[in-house]
């Protein structure tokens, strides 16, 4: 991909640091910790002054200080380290080229509403853009070829202000994208513009590129000159405005998206949809395949074989859904290009209500490859899913899941990785469970020194977000004063840090106030609590929740022991996840699809204290961090109760007293064991590096093999299975089961190799026209493992031809298994061209 180099920084840069241009604008500098030292020690009050951003420094800078740089040896020396660092990174042999040489010529693209790379580029809004950063960021290191896309907002997200009385102000900026590490795509030396329509007009929409490593982003941006000042302001703001504004948004990062990758020439074998905000991709590829001749079934299939969608959202109120008229408005001019009726497009994004569009539905029924993003998620959705799969018994469901990690190289302390350094070999970097085992050879006062100087810098974040706080709200002297006393770098430390959103529950702590004041103010165990994070500026009970705690922290007993920081982003984050002893997270379970941040507490030797949802309920055992529990079949406020006694009990009778079991407030031996199996147990499988090989083996390359045996002569394969779908759903009623027999007696009984005693079950199935070899006849029942119910399917065997369309089935089952009761016997068409076994909703069953 061609890339703007004509920018602003061109002359700039003295000859002897000329890599700064090309290292400024590569996220890379900001996981690689000499590198970002490098841009730090130019100026750091200009690094600071600049947000972290190296384009804006280095542009806003005074010519001198980088000449006298380019003569400053120790300068040099740094550079030189980081020039040789960057090379290596560029020419290693991945992971990708060593496993999949024969797919290295394939592509992935990846679309996300957000991206969080950094906080130079504010195009996120919390753990979903985060997420996709990290995701992006993996796939560099581990060498997939792979291709982002998104929006440029170029308002972002909001910046936010906390007021004298706790209210919640969200300042939008306008950022100059010459300054931001972007550029603009080029095609033939000419810019890149796509067009998308939108009502009644076209709009036109720039095509950006960020270099994340190896790989890049697409972003596109409305704010250009041919667009109305209305079209314009449409991708200001991430998850701004109303309804119109968020289907524009969509429709822009869909078809504009498949566009501005098409303009480039780029057809990818696999195409990952990150949330529903970005199913609209389907409509374009639909668009696309109708226009070189294929029907609209067939282009259905073609799409699904190699389309993955992520579903983040647990519940179906978090779905985004537009109703008809809407969609009329926006995909009118569009329905007569799909070679099909209106009804059939908008029935891709429908279930029973036909006065919606949901994008759910969408995702789901134009991707062959579903998941959610943590175990417990996975199940979740496959509840969610139920009724979408026509019924499907819950664990059948085609939803799978694969776990959310992090960016290791992101989210550890430079510190941290120092030490690390020193004590294991370089293959912690590449997240080796093996290598992580050695942290315990790390001497205790070595370990918590960089603890404690993380603990130290977080505290110094703090109170400078305070002191500003207080000072733009106009607080007196010695308010502002007090503030350099708060927070002591010896206490025991709670970070509760994310979105605002209800079910996150930030005010659970304090549920019993007089009991959280005793915990927290026993001289001789003190605890403090660093709360932050924004609540979207449309959710006013999340602005509530953040008022609340702000009178909290002005309460005199809590003053300097628990604070409220404002504007979290991802900065602030990682002073956070760095800096604290204890990540607390107590959600409304199972709202937390997965979370992220505890997973970055982790490989910090922060310990997590969590409700068991989202990705701790697989991550905790009882070695390596706290459960908040309670009976999960009560009603919520029953729960809730329950939740509130668990969180003070374990931290008042588990936590407190491992953090000060010694008298010396120096030794924390037993705390440290226990921080240290926390990373070893978690940081080598929640992070990015294993979910995004899972993600390889998983969906990537099985849907590339897909995507080429579709493909081929013509989608003949596409066609076929749409031939088939359309035969069966026609013909399948005709397919009866016409009698079952057991032999219940025991005398039928035998044993089998398990000696297990068992029976034989024979049916007789009608199929009409349907061919009984698109079938599978099996026996379904389920059978009980330590508590856990578990489907067990048996195949049964064709053991006769009646002839017409009649044919019979055998096969064995537990002797003690009484039809209806214990189990059923069911017939489903079957297909090795299927993605999943449920591609059809239908089945005929005994029961
Ligand atoms: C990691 C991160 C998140 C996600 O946190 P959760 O655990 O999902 O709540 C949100 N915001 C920022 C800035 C982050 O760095």
């Amino acid at each position: 991909m061609k890339l703007n180099h004509n920018s602003g920084l061109m002359g700039k840069i003295p000859k002897e640091l000329e890599l700064l241009v090309e290292l400024s604008y590569n996220m890379w500098f900001s996981w690689n910790e000499n590198a970002t030292r490098l841009f730090r020690e130019i100026d750091s009050q200009s690094w600071e002054q600049a947000g972290h951003n190296p384009v804006k420094m280095l542009m806003e800078m005074n010519d001198r200080i980088l000449y006298e740089k380019a003569q400053d040896e120790q300068f040099l020396k740094l550079y030189r380290k980081v020039s040789k660092e960057w090379e290596d990174y560029q020419r290693q042999i991945t992971w990708f080229d060593r496993n999949f040489p024969e797919h290295t010529d394939k592509q992935i693209a990846y679309f996300s509403a957000e991206f969080g790379f950094h906080e130079s580029l504010p195009i996120y809004s919390g753990g979903l853009g985060v997420l996709a950063g990290d995701h992006t960021k993996s796939a560099s290191d581990l060498g997939l070829p792979f291709i982002g896309v998104g929006l440029l907002y170029k308002k972002g997200y909001f910046q936010q202000k906390i007021d004298s009385q706790g209210r919640q102000h969200a300042d939008l900026h306008q950022y100059e994208f010459n300054k931001l590490p972007i550029r603009e795509v080029l095609v033939g030396g000419e810019e890149l513009i796509v067009p998308v329509e939108l009502p009644g007009r076209q709009a036109h929409l720039k095509v950006w590129g960020v270099a994340v490593g190896r790989v890049h982003v697409l972003l596109l941006d409305a704010d250009i000159a041919p667009n109305s000042e209305w079209d314009r302001d449409l991708t200001a703001q991430l998850y701004g405005g109303n309804q119109e504004t968020r289907i524009s948004q969509e429709l822009m990062l869909g078809i504009g998206g498949i566009r501005a990758l098409r303009a480039l020439n780029i057809h990818p074998q696999v195409y990952h949809m990150n949330e529903g905000h970005s199913a609209f991709i389907s409509m374009e590829r639909l668009r696309e395949m109708a226009a070189a001749g294929l029907p609209f079934p067939a282009s259905v299939e073609a799409i699904r074989s190699n389309t993955i969608f992520t579903t983040h959202t647990p519940v179906p109120a978090g779905h985004d859904v537009f109703p008809i008229e809407l969609m009329d408005r926006y995909f009118g001019v569009m329905y007569g290009s799909l070679g099909t009726s209106r009804d059939d497009i908008l029935a891709l994004g429908q279930l029973s209500d036909k006065t919606n569009f949901n994008m759910t539905f969408l995702a789901m029924n134009t991707s062959g490859f579903h998941n959610g993003v943590s175990k417990l998620h996975g199940k979740i959705s496959r509840q969610m899913f139920q009724s979408f799969f026509g019924g499907l018994p819950v664990h059948e469901v085609p939803v799978d899941y694969v776990t959310n990690g992090v960016h290791l190289e992101t989210w550890m302390a430079p510190e941290m990785k120092l030490l690390l350094d020193e004590y294991l070999t370089k293959s912690w970097r590449n997240a080796s469970a093996q290598e992580w085992q050695n942290i315990g050879l790390i001497p205790n006062e070595k370990f918590w020194n960089v603890r404690k100087l993380l603990k130290e810098k977080l505290i110094a974040l703090a109170r400078k977000n305070l002191i500003e706080q207080k000072l733009r709200n106009g607080a007196g002297d010695a308010a502002v004063e007090a503030v350099n006393n708060y927070l002591d770098p010896r206490a025991l430390t709670i970070g509760f840090a994310r979105r605002f959103a209800t079910y996150k529950r930030a005010n659970l702590l304090f549920q019993d106030i007089d009991r959280m004041k005793r915990i927290l103010s026993d001289p001789k165990r003190p605890v403090q609590l660093i709360f932050a994070g924004k609540a979207h500026p449309a959710d006013y009970p999340g602005q509530e929740l953040i008022r609340e705690i702000y009178r909290i922290t002005q309460m005199p007993e809590f003053a300097g022991k628990v604070v409220l920081l404002e504007n979290y982003d991802m900065n602030m984050a990682r002073y956070l996840v760095q800096g604290v002893d204890v990540w607390l997270n107590n959600p409304r379970r199972p709202m937390e699809a997965s979370g992220t941040s505890g997973q970055k507490a982790a490989l910090n030797g922060g310990i997590n204290f969590s409700v068991l949802d989202g990705w701790w309920e697989e991550g905790y055992t009882d070695r390596n961090g706290w459960a908040i529990t309670s009976q999960y079949d009560a009603d919520w406020k029953a729960q809730e109760k329950q939740e509130v006694e668990s969180l003070y009990k374990v931290l008042e009778n588990e936590i407190i007293p491992l953090y000060y079991s010694s008298d010396n407030r120096d030794l924390h031996d037993r705390w440290i064991t226990k921080a240290k199996t926390s990373m070893i147990m978690l940081s080598p499988v929640y992070n990015t590096s294993r979910m995004v090989m899972d993600y390889t083996m998983k969906f990537y390359t099985p849907a590339m093999a897909r995507a080429e045996r579709f493909k081929q002569n013509r989608y003949e394969l596409a066609v076929r299975v749409a031939d088939f779908k359309a035969f069966l759903r026609i013909h399948w009623h005709q397919v009866k089961i016409m009698s079952l027999w057991d032999w219940t007696g025991e005398s039928a009984a035998e044993i089998n190799d398990s000696g297990e005693r068992i029976k034989q079950i024979k049916v007789i199935v009608k199929y009409g026209t349907v061919w009984y070899k698109d079938s599978v006849v099996e026996a379904l029942y389920f059978s009980e493992q330590d508590g856990d119910w578990s489907p067990v399917k048996v195949p049964l065997r064709h053991v006769y031809d009646h002839g017409e369309g009649i044919h019979e089935f055998a096969g064995w089952i537990p002797v003690h298994l009484k039809h209806q009761d214990h189990y059923s016997v069911r017939v489903r068409p079957v297909s090795g061209d299927f993605a999943h076994p449920f591609e059809l909703p239908l089945m005929t069953s005994s029961r």
